[in-house]
């Protein structure tokens, strides 16, 4: 039977590599809704050659641009955040949340209250919300399934073990563009060599989060949110080839670990065939001829986004929304060029500790509407911040 599936942020990185796979196999798929936002061109391409029901963009005054696009498809066209929502709302079996950013969770969301299957690369989602995702999912017979490559290795590690029986898991980080560089020139670092990972080919925000170890922040959290461990069970590991991505230690002393070549589809394919195995079109590994593996311990100082990772836990509450929130904000400045890449970090501290004082909603119940406000109050904090420390 063909499967009905959904991409939401079809147009970016994770959702291309999504329909590199769908569409290699387009006979076992009906395409229900693709969702994007700016690249009109390449959703109408996408949704044209799919045969999508809908295509969808996030922005308002591009549905003109998407229905001439679309002009005698049979594609339907919608915009806006409400028909995003919608799009993720319609009947489907398999839905890819892959949108960038705080924005992928009131779809995600959504598409949760179908009872089907969500592929999960949004990872703020679970940084934001990650109790109010898992009771959703619990309460409507959902499989949620961890699409971030690390968390995808922790998953498969543990098929057939008891989470009980698990003493810590290791995420591996590659240490992104600045691994290597001396610490007092990283705050000349420019967007250009921010913007540049070393192994993997990503969308341009998350690889700015790998050399400034955001994106292992959050991951952190992620790993606490969607596996249920303790904080200090999980350890960050620097692992420059980025082929082990994930480590998983049980109570026996065992470490299974996960390898695999720095290549989306490998986590994507998992998601989507799961829970068979089916064969996909990555690279093989030769071990031998890698011929070694290198480990380095994290550093703190160049990389002060795991410490606040960490007192985020301990902080509880809904201070994942305002890490994440804060983070966005930062990295919107230094993209626009108002902050250093070293300060990016300082503005995700300063909005912390300013939200830890002054907002009492940050310990208040998790709702959607709740974590939808905290968002918002943290990304003013966060500005007033960056006015503040740039001026
Ligand atoms: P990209 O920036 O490449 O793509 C983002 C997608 O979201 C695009 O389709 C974009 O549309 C759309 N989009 C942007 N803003 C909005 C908005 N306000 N409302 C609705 N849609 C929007 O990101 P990635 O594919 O790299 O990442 C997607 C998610 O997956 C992120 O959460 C990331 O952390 C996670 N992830 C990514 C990995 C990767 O390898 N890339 C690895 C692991 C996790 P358009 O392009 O048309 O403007
Ligand atoms: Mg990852």
């Amino acid at each position: 039977m063909r499967r009905k599936v959904t991409i939401l942020g079809a147009t970016g990185s994770i959702g291309q590599n999504t329909i590199d796979l769908i569409r290699r196999n387009l006979d076992a798929y009906d395409v229900v809704a693709l969702t994007g936002a700016s690249n009109i061109a390449q959703l109408a391409r996408d949704a044209i050659d799919l045969k999508a029901d809908i295509a969808v963009t996030a922005h308002d005054n591009l549905l003109d641009d998407l229905r001439d696009a679309l002009a005698g498809s049979g594609v339907q066209a919608a915009a806006g955040s409400a028909a995003i929502d919608e799009a993720a709302a319609r009947p489907a079996d398999w839905i890819m949340s892959a949108i960038v950013g705080a924005a992928g969770l009131s779809p995600g969301y959504a598409a949760l209250k179908q009872g089907t299957t969500l592929a999960l690369a949004n990872k703020e989602s679970l940084v934001c919300a990650g109790q109010l995702m898992l009771d959703t999912a619990a309460q409507h017979g959902t499989r949620m399934l961890p699409v971030d490559s690390e968390h995808s290795a922790i998953f498969q590690a543990l098929i057939g073990e008891e989470i009980s029986a698990v003493e810590r898991i290791i995420i591996t980080a590659s240490g992104g563009a600045f691994r290597d560089w001396p610490l007092e020139k990283l705050e000349t670092a420019t967007l250009a060599q921010a913007s540049s990972h070393p192994n993997w080919d990503m969308g341009q925000r998350i690889t700015i989060d790998s050399a400034s170890m955001f994106n292992k922040a959050m991951e952190v959290i992620e790993t606490r949110e969607y596996f249920k461990v303790r904080p200090d069970q999980i350890e960050v590991l620097v692992h420059p080839q980025s082929m082990i991505h994930a480590l998983v230690g049980f109570v026996d002393g065992a470490l299974m670990a996960h390898v695999g070549p720095p290549d989306m589809r490998h986590a994507i394919g998992f998601a989507l065939h799961h829970p068979a195995r089916a064969a996909l079109p990555v690279e093989r590994l030769d071990l031998a001829a890698i011929g070694s593996f290198e480990f380095r311990a994290p550093d703190e100082v160049r990389w002060p986004a795991l410490r606040l990772a960490r007192e985020t836990m301990a902080a509880g509450g809904m201070n994942g929304a305002v890490l994440n929130a804060a983070k966005e904000t930062a990295l919107d400045g230094f993209i626009a060029g108002a902050l250093k890449f070293t300060q990016m970090s300082q503005i995700v501290e300063d909005t912390l500790s300013q939200m830890q004082r002054d907002c009492s909603l940050i310990r208040d119940t998790m709702s959607l509407d709740n974590v939808t406000q905290v968002d918002h109050l943290a990304r003013e904090a966060a500005k007033a911040a960056i006015t503040k420390r740039a001026g």
